[in-house]
């Protein structure tokens, strides 16, 4: 070990990052993604993970895990290019591609190995690449990896993205990215506009769905909700979030996918996921196909407890989804706020900078379709309470 760069750089900087209010340090949880979690020993009622329609836990991806684990171990010993193919992973993209309205599909280690794959196929030093402002930090790191230039426009702009795109009209190669549900805001982006923008400036679009699988369009998405599914030309996704499982996808045309196999480095690069979780998002994928109105029910539980927060006088930032945030601004006043809430037994994350804009701190609410009746009273009655705290 080079001591002296330890002892230079690696200390004070510990030391430094320790004494702000940013520091991150891993949540005394256990059991994370269940309804109920126990933090530090308390029992809290989770609205901080993803898990939004609860099926992490549900006995038919546990029996189809097992299954798969049994049968074929835990391991898939390689990248899929190697041997780290099975089955499972085909049927799983085959069936992926189908329930997308695209023609084929991939499916990566993480979503955010998807974003990688993406970017590192489809754009190259010549690519401009138009990124809402607010986009996860999986697409702008898929763009830097790729060498192309990162042009970003304001958060939900299409004014400002139209004029971004008149200026680069002499680039040929432009792509168009966004979230479909923004990660932090929960608010969504206008797709319809943003197709119009692409198709006019000859730009390939790429969406993120990774809040809106599952959940929106009968799990299918923003865009099939909005009918947009054969204008958008790549669509990506996780797995990991309302599936309930690990994973991300890329499904759109042939040729696409093509590329993505052979050029995307997050792909190629790194040991296929393991049966146990391809089994588990195999039966995830045909739970939600043959539970359509899971999602439809937590638009509604979402709008009952966004209602009574603004009723209260919070600003939910735009949020339209079951994405909730709760405005904070200092990183403090958030950190108090995920405190208060705590001890009314409620677990709700507190996002600061640099995971949100500086000043811009806030709780965040991520709710999920198997809420109780009884769980939505707490959360409205933790929430009431902590108004009281907050504006006396
Ligand atoms: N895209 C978006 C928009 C996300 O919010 C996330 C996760 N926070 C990802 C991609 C990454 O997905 P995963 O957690 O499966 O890596």
């Amino acid at each position: 070990m080079s001591t002296s760069f330890f002892g230079k750089y690696i200390v004070p900087e510990a030391a430094t990052l320790r004494n702000t209010d940013s520091y991150r340090t891993i949540p005394p949880i256990d059991d994370g993604a269940a309804r109920e979690v126990l933090y530090g020993g308390t029992r809290l009622l989770n609205l901080a993970s993803n898990n939004y329609l609860g099926l992490s836990s549900h006995p038919e991806l546990i029996e189809a895990a097992t299954k798969a684990a049994t049968r074929h171990g835990c391991s898939s010993g390689a990248s899929r290019l190697i041997t780290g193919n099975f089955a499972l992973a085909e049927t799983l993209e085959a069936e992926l591609a189908t329930f997308k309205h695209q023609e084929a599909a991939l499916v990566t280690s993480s979503g955010y190995a998807a974003n990688l794959a993406v970017f590192t196929a489809l754009a190259d030093r010549h690519t401009v690449v138009f990124s809402d402002r607010l986009n996860h930090a999986s697409i702008i790191d898929g763009v830097l990896l790729s060498g192309a230039r990162l042009v970003r426009y304001r958060h939900l702009d299409m004014g400002h993205l139209e004029r971004l795109l008149a200026r680069e009209a002499l680039v040929d190669k432009k792509i168009i990215v966004t979230d479909s549900v923004f990660s932090m805001d929960g608010d969504v982006a206008p797709l319809a506009r943003l197709v119009e923008l692409g198709k006019a400036h000859g730009a390939l679009i790429v969406v993120d769905e990774a809040h809106a699988m599952g959940v929106l369009g009968r799990g299918r998405g923003l865009t099939a909700a909005l009918g947009l599914s054969e204008d958008v030309d790549v669509h990506v996704g996780t797995l990991s979030k309302a599936l309930g499982s690990l994973g991300g996808y890329v499904a759109g045309r042939v040729e696409t996918i093509e590329l993505l196999r052979n050029r995307g480095r997050s792909f190629i690069f790194s040991t296929a996921l393991p049966p146990a979780v391809l089994g588990a998002s195999l039966a995830a994928l045909r739970h939600i196909k043959s539970n359509p109105g899971l999602g439809a029910r937590l638009m509604r539980l979402s709008k009952q407890i966004r209602d009574h927060l603004i009723g209260l006088g919070f600003d939910t930032m735009g949020s339209t989804t079951q994405i909730i945030p709760v405005s904070c601004g200092r990183n403090r006043v958030a950190l108090h706020a995920q405190a208060l809430l705590r001890a009314e037994g409620l677990l709700v994350a507190a996002v600061r900078p640099p995971t949100v804009p500086q000043g811009t701190a806030r709780l965040r609410l991520s709710l999920r379709a198997d809420l109780t009746d009884d769980d939505l009273k707490r959360i409205r009655l933790g929430f009431s309470r902590l108004r009281v705290t907050f504006f006396p």
